[in-house]
């Protein structure tokens, strides 16, 4: 926590020591909300700054970052006194400041409005010079870890901000680490019911996974070393409070079948090294099928790399290894930054200004993305926040998409979903009797997968009956929940129809509802307490702008417990009324 003036010591005259100084003096006398000197917090967000290796400007402006606008002093004295590109820097930080986010409060349209801005900002900046939105990212971080000092309407503000905008930004941008950290502060203070919940069902779990892993830490040394695989690193890992609730209300709220609340990471030195070190463990412990994934083979969108494999260990209780080399490891702590850090290494005696090289621009190829959406809704932002809102958001997802019927009706369906998938979420007979498909115009198979934006046009035959071979590809219970039947019953129409009278107990919600945000979020939440699976989420626009209807297909048809769910949603803020129909 000192490495700041580790650096002042060594350079007593230099950038980051001016700034310490300047700094300093203009903040003086002013107290945080805690009663603390002010200048702790442009301090600790340069900290950070450090922590994530980036270079000397970047953390002077850190130093500076509020001088402009909390104290007054004007942008052109930060210029004459640190020169052209801590001014940049500073200047930035401080326009990205100005529009303040309003969240819940106010209309809908007014929020997404703020928040359309925000994201528009964060766009620009990104696309100027990273390092900017790196500035931001450190100070919200050291925000979020001081936010117990601030009112509870302002810390919900700052929470709800943080998970919306600062942490997809994080986890887009490769920091996976942050990412993480930032959505497990905000979560107490947005979700403080479902937290309190957590922590109470799974403390003994955390602490008896935690126990197993220490124990069985010397044995995977051991094993390793026999086969001559020294690791860097062995570290014991917990799952995040945020990540484990997102995972367990799509596990039903079974903490039995998250494999992954405790891992243990492997970090080596080298990329055979990897893959050895797989090969040893699954010869000492049998994996468990279908756990093993290679995400250095096949990266995630958001460059994360690494080995994962969930074993049978000692006792028969599973373990979930993640295995990776130091670099992998880097990258995946403080993503896009750590390339600064190798340039750095490498290049010891320039000025980095810019990340460059052909990786880094595929990586970053959705900030082109974002810059293209940006350009294209410059324009229309003024006028259509939410339009901008929603494309943003689209992208912002990350394990659904958003594919459109040619009249324009958004079908939300999981990653990974094809034309029949999507066929049967707009009625059983359209899948039933599809033929064919076009996406965005095109004929596509109809295995096709479909991304997020595509306009989907399924083309349909009277008469039809799906095919045995659809089961491969489709990726929702819903379509093969119904091709199933339909296949059933050209074999027997009275087995059909027992089985489907269980398969396919369901009920449609509809819900009008006064969009907000987060609501999705508060809906989904309630309906999977009740412990009951959601089939499919589908939202449009009602008459007159301001409201939207919901139809949330779930998987029960059980009358006293969909009225129990009914009961509890209208109780969901933004809710104005709740049907339904068992199908
Ligand atoms: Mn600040």
């Amino acid at each position: 926590m000192n490495a700041i003036k580790d650096l002042i010591t060594k350079e007593p005259n230099g950038l980051i020591a001016r700034a310490y100084a300047f700094a300093e003096r203009a903040h003086k006398g002013q107290l945080r909300k805690s009663g603390e000197p002010y200048f702790n917090h442009p301090r600790a967000t340069a900290e950070i700054l450090h922590e994530w290796h980036l270079d000397d400007a970047t953390i002077a402006a850190g130093l500076l970052h509020d001088t402009v606008e909390d104290t007054g002093v004007p942008l052109e004295t930060v210029r004459k006194e640190f020169g052209d590109e801590v001014a940049f820097l500073v200047d930035g930080v401080t326009k990205l400041g100005h529009i303040k986010y309003r969240g819940e409060q106010g209309t809908a349209e007014a929020a997404a409005q703020s928040k359309a801005e925000n994201l528009r900002k964060m766009v620009l900046a990104l696309s100027e010079d990273l390092r900017v939105v790196f500035i931001k990212l450190a100070d919200r971080l050291h925000n979020m870890r001081t936010l117990g000092a601030l009112p509870p309407a302002k810390q919900r503000r700052i929470a709800l901000e943080t998970d919306e905008i600062y942490a997809p930004l994080a986890y887009r941008l490769g920091m996976h680490n942050l990412s993480g950290e930032l959505q497990d502060m905000a979560f107490p203070y947005l979700y403080p019911q479902e937290y309190r919940l957590l922590l109470s069902t799974s403390k003994e779990h955390y602490e008896e996974r935690m126990k197993y892993l220490e124990e069985i830490k010397p044995q995977v040394e051991k094993l390793l070393a026999e086969h001559g695989i020294k690791p860097l690193d062995l570290e014991i890992r917990a799952k995040r409070y945020s990540s484990l609730y997102k995972k367990l209300l799509r596990r039903d709220m079974d903490m039995g079948r998250v494999y992954d609340l405790v891992a243990m990471r492997v970090i080596v030195d080298t990329l055979p090294e990897c893959y050895a070190a797989l090969g040893v463990i699954h010869e000492a412990y049998p994996p468990l099928p279908r756990r093993i994934k290679d995400y250095i083979a096949m990266p995630k969108p958001n460059a994360y790399r690494s080995l994962h494999t969930t074993v049978i260990g000692p006792e028969g209780k599973t373990i979930e290894f993640q295995i990776r080399t130091k670099a992998m490891h880097d990258e995946n702590e403080y993503g896009v930054a750590a390339h600064w850090l190798y340039k750095q290494k490498t290049d010891p005696s320039g000025r980095v200004k810019a990340p460059s090289g052909q990786k880094l621009a595929a990586e970053l190829k959705w900030v082109q993305q974002l810059k293209n959406w940006q350009e294209q809704f410059s324009g229309q932002s003024a006028a259509d926040p939410e339009g901008f809102l929603r494309s943003m958001k689209i992208d912002f997802f990350q394990d659904r998409i958003f594919a459109v019927t040619p009249r324009g009706d958004v079908i939300d369906l999981p990653f990974g979903s094809t034309p029949i998938d999507f066929a049967y979420h707009i009625h059983s007979e359209v899948g039933n009797s599809a033929v064919g498909a076009r996406v965005n115009g095109a004929v596509v198979p109809l295995d096709y997968l479909l991304k997020s934006g595509d306009v989907v046009e399924v083309v349909t035959q009277k008469g039809k009956k799906p095919s045995e071979d659809w089961l491969r590809f489709v990726k929702t219970s819903i379509a093969r929940d119904h091709i199933r039947i339909s296949l059933r019953k050209k074999e027997s129409a009275i087995r059909a129809a027992a089985a489907g009278s269980r398969s396919l107990a369901r009920t449609e919600l509809k819900l009008l509802v006064e969009d907000r945000v987060g609501l999705i979020k508060d809906i989904s939440g309630t309906i999977a307490q009740s412990r009951i699976g959601i089939l499919s989420f589908h939202t449009e626009a009602a008459k007159g702008g301001k409201f939207h209807m919901n139809k949330v297909e779930i998987q029960t048809n059980d009358k006293k417990k969909v009225e129990k769910i009914v009961a509890r949603l209208q109780t969901v803020r933004g809710v104005r009324e709740v049907g339904y129909k068992t199908i």
